[in-house]
C-alpha cells in the first residue's frame, strides 16, 4: 500500500467533521475557522515506540493515547478542544496495524469533537506526533503561573495508577480485573477536558499530571514563585493499586509516576465555595496548600505535620 491510499482510504475515513473546518484532509494544508474573539491554545505531543509506550501496546490504544495526551494538555489550559494534525512515523504501511491505530484515534477524536484536518506520513522507526488546536476566551485560560500562599491544592480522579499498569503491560496480559483496571489507566488515559473548562474562573493556576505529581506541581511551584506542600495522607489512591502494588508503593507511585493526565491545579480560597459547587462526576481531592518563599519547592507532609523534601521528581528524558 503506497502513502496516497494510507491516507485516503485508511486515515481520513477516521478523520471526523466539525462545522468549522472548511478545508480538511487532502489538500496542501487544512482551513479551519476559529470562534470569533476567542483565541487560540496549541499543544503537540510525540510518543516514541520504546520510550512513551512498549511494544506491547496494542495499536488500537496507541491512536488512543495519541489523541488522549494532546487533549489532556488542552484540558490543562482550559481550552476547548477543536482540530488535529498527525504526523505518522511508521516502520511499514501494515493494513491491520494501521485500522487499529485509526480505530482506536476515532474514539479518542469523537469523544472530544475533535477533527484530524491533516498530517504528514513517513517511513522510519514508529513514532505518532499529534499537534492539537483549541480555543478559549480572552484571559480565561489556565497556565501554571497563578498559585498564591494560601491557594489549596487539588488533584482530580486517582494517581500511580498509569505507572503500575505500565509494569502489568510490560509483563504481558493481565490476569486479575484490578491489573486490567490499571493497564486501562495507561492505555487509554481519560483526559480531563470538561473539569479543564469548567475550572477556568476558579483556579488559580493548572497542569496535567504526565510526568509525576511531584515534578509536575514543581512546575507550576517554580512557575508561580511559591512553594507547593503536599499532604500526604491525602492523595488519592485507587483500590485496584493499593490491592497490587500495597500502599507503600502505592503513595510512592502517586508521587512519582506518569502518565495519569489527571488534572493538579491550585484554588484561591474564595473560590472554594465555586468549586464545591461544580456539577461534575470527576473526584476531586484537596492534597495539600501553596506557601510563600523558596520558588519552585515541593514538601512532603506526613500525618504528623513532619516536613521533608521529596528524594525523587518526575520523568526527563536528559538528564
Ligand atoms: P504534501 O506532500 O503536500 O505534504 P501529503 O501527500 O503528505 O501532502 O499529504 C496529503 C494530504 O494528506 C494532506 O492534506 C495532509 O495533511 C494529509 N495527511 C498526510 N498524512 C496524514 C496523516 N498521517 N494524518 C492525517 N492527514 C495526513
Ligand atoms: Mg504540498
Amino acid at each position: 500500500m503506497d502513502e496516497f491510499s494510507l491516507i485516503d482510504d485508511l486515515i481520513a475515513p477516521g478523520a471526523g467533521a466539525r462545522d468549522d473546518v472548511l478545508l480538511g484532509i487532502g489538500d496542501d494544508g487544512a482551513i479551519v475557522r476559529p470562534p470569533p474573539g476567542e483565541d487560540l491554545v496549541m499543544v503537540a505531543d510525540t510518543l516514541v515506540e520504546g520510550v512513551h509506550f512498549p511494544p506491547q501496546l496494542p495499536p488500537s490504544d496507541l491512536g488512543y493515547r495519541a489523541i488522549a495526551v494532546n487533549l489532556s494538555d488542552l484540558a490543562a489550559m482550559g481550552a476547548t478542544p477543536r482540530w488535529a494534525l498527525l504526523a505518522l512515523t511508521l516502520p511499514a504501511a501494515r493494513r491491520d496495524f494501521i485500522l487499529e491505530l485509526v480505530r482506536g484515534m476515532r474514539e479518542a477524536l469523537a469523544a472530544a469533537g475533535v477533527q484530524l484536518v491533516g498530517g504528514d506520513t513517513t517511513r522510519g522507526p514508529l513514532c505518532l506526533t499529534v499537534q492539537m488546536t483549541g480555543s478559549i476566551p480572552p484571559a480565561l485560560a489556565l497556565t501554571r503561573a497563578g498559585a498564591r500562599a494560601g491557594d489549596r491544592i487539588f488533584v482530580s480522579g486517582t494517581l500511580g495508577d498509569a505507572a503500575a499498569g505500565l509494569a502489568v503491560l510490560r509483563r504481558g496480559v493481565p490476569r486479575d480485573p484490578d491489573a486490567a483496571q490499571l493497564l486501562a489507566r495507561f492505555a487509554r488515559p481519560l483526559a480531563r477536558n470538561a473539569l479543564g473548562i469548567a475550572l477556568r474562573s476558579i483556579a488559580s493556576a493548572c497542569i496535567d499530571v504526565s510526568d509525576g505529581l511531584v515534578g509536575d506541581l514543581a512546575h507550576v511551584a517554580r512557575r508561580s514563585g511559591c512553594t507547593a506542600v503536599l499532604d500526604l495522607a491525602a492523595l488519592p489512591l485507587s483500590d485496584a493499586l493499593v490491592a497490587t502494588v500495597g500502599r507503600e508503593e502505592a503513595g510512592r507511585l502517586a508521587l512519582t509516576g506518569g502518565d495519569d493526565y489527571e488534572l493538579c491545579f491550585t484554588v484561591p480560597p474564595a473560590q472554594l465555595a465555586v468549586l464545591a459547587g461544580l456539577d461534575q462526576s470527576v473526584r476531586l481531592t484537596a492534597i495539600g496548600t501553596v506557601e510563600d518563599g523558596n520558588a519552585g519547592t515541593v514538601v512532603l507532609q506526613d500525618e504528623s505535620g513532619v516536613r521533608r523534601q521529596p528524594t525523587v521528581s518526575g520523568y526527563r528524558h536528559f538528564v
